[in-house]
């Protein structure tokens, strides 16, 4: 992507969401109640771990939102509940959220059986060798909150 980013006609993103479908409907049987406890990343001990790849869609979608307001929704290395959850519980990025936020289930997990581990885990090598291709110079996983804190203009910029 050259100076500009033109990320929805990008034919990465494209891929993007079509992975982020196919484990959507992966994971359609299993639900939760909806706690958002895993979007409190001091409960969880873990956050996710988006590629340079999916922080291009988080930055796609916090510009679509307006912005993030630091002053109104504390950065989750602050508070460690994350900066997107709003003041009644959604997330404000839904449908752009990373790859580890669809496929996290904590322990209240129902559905038909197991979670399909090993599918998962195929569909995210496909995340990571995506953002490989895209962004050669730095495609790496990084911790959410971490790279809230960054210009994520930047850090994009500088990767591909
Ligand atoms: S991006 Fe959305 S789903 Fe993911 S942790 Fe933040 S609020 Fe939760």
């Amino acid at each position: 992507m050259p100076k500009e980013l033109r990320w929805t006609d990008d034919p990465a993103r494209a891929e993007l969401r079509a992975i982020y479908a196919e484990v959507d409907a992966l994971l359609a049987p299993y639900s939760c109640e909806g706690s958002t406890e895993c979007c409190d990343f001091a409960i969880t001990g873990r956050e996710p771990m988006p590629t340079t790849l999916e922080l291009v869609e988080v930055l796609h979608a916090t510009k679509a939102i307006g912005g993030l307001n630091k002053k109104r929704l504390p950065l989750a290395s602050d508070s460690r509940r994350c900066a997107f959850l709003s003041g009644d519980n959604r997330c404000r990025i839904y449908a752009s959220r990373p790859f580890g936020c669809r496929t996290y289930f904590c322990h209240r997990v129902v559905g038909p059986g197991k979670l399909p581990r090993a599918e998962i885990q195929a569909l995210s090598r496909r995340v990571t060798a995506l953002a490989e291709r895209t962004f050669p110079r730095d495609p790496m996983p990084r911790p959410l909150s971490r790279s809230l804190d960054q210009d994520l203009r930047e850090v994009i910029l500088r990767s591909r």
